[in-house]
């Protein structure tokens, strides 16, 4: 075997379908468009469309619409992604939120709906997935999306701390429970990537930009492609030893220190 079908054999992905919360834009945009360009059938559930379509990947990325706290819709998207292709061999949790505001004042309701969507829809949208990602032909693989903030205290997000150090909780605790039955689970903690997410933010505060800037090893922000990477390999035949764990992807931020 020469060396492209070798690598191809481990990376080529084409046959495998699966779901990827919050691919309208963003992180889970640029990595629906790595697997898609990889072969693979990707499923963006969020409630708009992508708001660029992948051209010329091999694999292609459909819109399956609705909110990741609406288990009703969710279930009738697993029910649609199966008798369309037959099959469900990953779920992808990326979908989420924050909200800035003092500890002591942030919104009891704004609270509530970030940690239904950061880390309760995760849990119930993989119990959801579990029946079809055990038959998996390729092994069934849950990637949540974590942050270093389940790392490091971050001030004015709250919520979104707890929720995100509340994935690792779940990955590692699925991952335990689940090691049996042909699901493998892990998470990647992306360091700071340009999106809608924190767009706002930087553009109020320049010099917490700056701040963030300074923080990676690597000195620059990261692409959403470049998670889309890191997920490639974790749904890959070459992590099948690889369950329970999170992957920092962020420049070295984490190692360097706030
Ligand atoms: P983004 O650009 O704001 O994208 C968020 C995505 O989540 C959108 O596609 C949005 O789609 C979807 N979404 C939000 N609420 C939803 C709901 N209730 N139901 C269904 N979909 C929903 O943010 P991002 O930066 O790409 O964030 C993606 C993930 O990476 C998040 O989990 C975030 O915490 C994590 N992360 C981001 C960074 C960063 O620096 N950007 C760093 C660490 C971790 P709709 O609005 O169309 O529903």
């Amino acid at each position: 075997m020469n060396a492209a079908s070798y690598v191809s054999s481990l990376f080529d992905l084409t046959g495998h379908t699966g779901i990827i919360t919050g691919a309208s834009r963003g992180i889970g945009a640029g990595t629906a468009e790595v697997l898609a360009r990889a072969g693979v059938h990707v499923y963006n559930y969020s409630r708009s469309k992508m708001e660029e379509s992948v051209e010329g990947a091999e694999g292609k990325v459909l819109d399956l619409p609705g909110d990741v706290c609406d288990t009703d819709a969710f279930q009738k998207a697993l029910e649609e992604v199966i008798s369309r292709e037959g099959q469900l061999d990953f779920l992808i949790n990326n979908a989420g939120i924050s909200g800035k505001y003092p500890a002591e004042e942030f919104p009891e309701e704004r609270l509530d709906r970030i940690l239904e969507t950061d880390l309760k829809a995760p849990f119930l949208l993989s119990r959801m997935a579990y029946p079809y990602l055990k038959k998996s032909a390729y092994t069934g693989r849950i990637i949540n999306i974590a942050s270093m903030a389940a790392y490091m205290g971050f001030s004015g997000v709250m919520p979104y701390n707890m929720a995100k150090s509340g994935i690792l909780g779940l990955t590692r605790g699925l991952a335990e429970e689940w090691k049996e039955d042909n699901v493998l689970v892990n998470a990647v903690s992306p360091g700071w990537i340009q999106t809608r997410l924190n767009e706002g933010f930087f553009r109020e505060n320049p010099d917490r930009k700056a701040a963030a800037l300074s923080k990676p090893m690597l000195k620059r922000f990261g692409e959403s492609r470049e998670i889309g990477y890191m997920i490639l390999f974790l749904l890959s035949g070459a992590s099948l030893y690889i369950t329970g764990q999170d992957f920092a992807v962020d420049g070295g931020a984490r190692s360097h220190g706030f």
